[in-house]
């Protein structure tokens, strides 16, 4: 159950092969920077030489720089103490600013490249390859401002902008609750929250609101901050649309984003009908916020490591040999942390060494249902990274849209085969209200996100927006989102949720729902088409990191997502689980 982190660094924080890659790596990314600084944008089709050289340092830096990422990041979830990984990491930080700059320069450099005389150099064979990347590096940079003034945003950012976002932190892990006489963090409290017993989810919830309440001054500074600069970059840039950064990043287009709210809210009347149906479960006249979540029957059966390693392996392989093939060895070549001990990083994540081409998977095993789907999630993962492996490195980089795609495909194949070997109706019950939960959180919560930060972004444009305003915006966004089905809903979601106050990346929430979706669509292919599926999945897979995902989904499913038609397909299938609980719901 633990990872082998030696075959790739030996000697954990301390490894001198890891000290020699640094070195090594810095004297990279010296070379990139002067090559970067040297570059002249060609006058003429022929000169592709100075641009591949400098392609070929950017995938240079860029790979080891994800391989000591991913490294570092290991450590310090395998021991929070390990103070040298926490040195490592500010190292990693400091590297990759300075890479960050290297490519903001180069890509400004490209836009000076005459239109045609671009157009037709990257369709020449030694860079069609990166024909789509390369594109894209230029024409966001022809949205941005020149050279110096975007680095005099970049360098007042660290401070300004996603200083706010670290002073939310630190706020946040100051704040304490106090229940049965202990004292605990906001992130413990909240866990309470699905308790099964009401009472501890009442006060508890109770608690948390008013913790929230009373610092509901504070966090409506420090979101006004983050917001007002992300706004006032925008207005010098020219962006008048809120979305534009989102979308591009995520490297889709508004109509599809449009198409997929609607079709979502066409369904939900019956995701109304649930959340009726579990307030009578739990005796209640209607549901609370806090009530979404808690459980209704028994938890389903444990499965020891090796049971839950091998119900994965067999469920892979009826869709895809290939994957239950990885999955094998993953689990032999030990790349997976799996402990149940302390002092370990709580949560799960998979994180990728594009230089030796491995993966790593890290979570806490400790053979619940849910624990099994994790372990799933994150194998699914690593596939996506193992069917890239032998790709260009700056092709291998997808957006948090289609990030969750092969990750979800392998939970629902083990989720969807654990309600089939359920061994009694109760059982069943709790998987697919399992299920049915995941759709809920995708449909209801994280589309009021989208309606409140959709909604907030517009009226910081005009000024300050007040706590009780935020409050007002955020109980509307439930109220709609939720379509009225709640008696008692979270105005200080706004404060409470993480995800609203990450400078990184921006609106962290309709991506989550489009991942899941589309993932859900592929799945539904994949039923039809069985084990000749594996292939076609595969190529999918492969064009992730270069193609926006409109091209992605024509060239590899024939659909056209800026259609209703293919989330209709995705959304009858989330239904199709939704049914079946009523109706086992109604027998017990
Ligand atoms: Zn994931």
């Amino acid at each position: 159950m633990k990872w082998d982190l030696d075959t790739l660094f030996s000697g954990g924080s301390d490894s001198q092969s890891l000290h020699k890659y640094v070195e090594q790596t810095e004297e990279e990314l010296a070379n990139l920077e002067s090559l970067v600084e040297l570059y002249t944008p060609p006058k003429n089709t022929e000169q592709t030489g100075p641009l591949l050289e400098v392609v070929a340092h950017i995938q240079e830096v860029m790979k080891r720089l994800s391989e000591f990422g991913a490294f570092v990041s290991c450590l310090s979830a395998q021991n929070v103490e390990d103070k040298k990984a926490g040195q490592w990491q500010s190292k990693r930080t400091e590297m990759g600013a300075r890479f960050d700059n290297a490519l903001t320069a180069f890509d400004q450099k490209l836009v000076q490249v005459d239109e045609s005389i671009f157009k037709t150099m990257i369709q020449q064979p030694e860079l069609k390859e990166l024909s789509f990347v390369l594109n894209e590096k230029r024409e966001h940079a022809k949205d941005l401002l020149e050279l110096r003034q975007e680095s005099l945003i970049n360098d007042l950012s660290v401070d300004g902008y996603h200083g706010w976002g670290q002073m939310y932190d630190a706020l946040v892990g100051k704040m304490t609750i106090e229940y049965d006489g202990e004292e605990l963090s906001v992130g413990q409290a909240a866990n309470k929250l699905s308790a099964s017993d009401r009472e501890v989810r009442t006060e508890v919830f109770q608690k948390l609101q008013s913790a929230w309440d009373q610092q509901s001054d504070l966090f409506s500074e420090t979101l006004n901050h983050l917001s007002g600069f992300r706004l006032q970059m925008y207005k010098r840039r020219g962006w008048n649309h809120v979305l534009k950064e989102p979308l591009d990043y995520n490297r889709m287009t508004e109509t599809t984003l449009n198409s997929m709210w609607e079709t979502i809210t066409d369904y939900k009347s019956k995701y109304k009908n649930y959340l009726n149906k579990k307030a009578e479960m739990l005796e209640l006249e209607k549901l609370s916020f806090y009530d979404v979540e808690a459980p209704v029957g028994e938890s389903g059966q444990t499965m020891s490591y090796q049971e839950g390693a091998e119900f994965i392996v067999e469920q892979f392989r009826k869709f895809s040999p290939k994957m239950a093939e990885f999955a094998e060895m993953a689990f032999k070549k030990q790349w997976i942390e799996a402990e149940d001990r302390s002092g370990k990083r709580p949560g799960g994540f998979c994180t990728s060494f594009p230089d030796s081409e491995e993966t790593r998977i890290f979570m806490t095993y400790s053979g619940t249902p849910s624990n099994v789907a994790t372990l799933a999630h994150e194998l699914g993962h690593a596939y996506h990274q193992h069917v890239m492996n032998d790709m260009e490195v700056m092709n291998q980089g997808y957006a948090m849209n289609v990030a969750e795609t092969a990750s979800t495909f392998a939970e629902m194949i083990v989720a969807d085969a654990a309600v089939k070997e359920a061994k009694n109706d109760e059982e069943k019950l709790t998987l697919l209200e399992d299920k049915v939960q995941r759709s809920v959180a995708f449909f209801m919560n994280i589309h009021a996100r989208f309606l409140f930060e959709t909604r907030f972004y517009e009226e910081r444009k005009s000024g300050t927006v007040s706590a009780e305003r935020l409050k007002q915006l955020m109980t509307d966004a439930q109220r709609e989102a939720y379509m009225d089905s709640l008696d008692e809903y979270d105005p200080t979601f706004w404060a409470s949720k993480l995800h609203f106050h990450i400078t990184d990346v921006p609106f962290y929430n309709f991506p989550y729902t489009f991942g899941y979706l589309f993932s859900m669509g592929i799945y539904a292919r994949a039923l039809e088409a069985g084990e000749s599926f594996e292939d076609k999945y595969i190529a999918l897979l492969r064009d992730t990191g270069r193609m926006n995902v409109e091209d992605l989904a024509k060239k590899h499913l024939e659909v056209d997502i800026e259609q209703k038609e293919f989330w209709q397909n995705a959304l009858e299938l989330c239904v199709a689980d939704l049914e079946e609980f009523m109706e086992v719901a109604e027998k017990l």
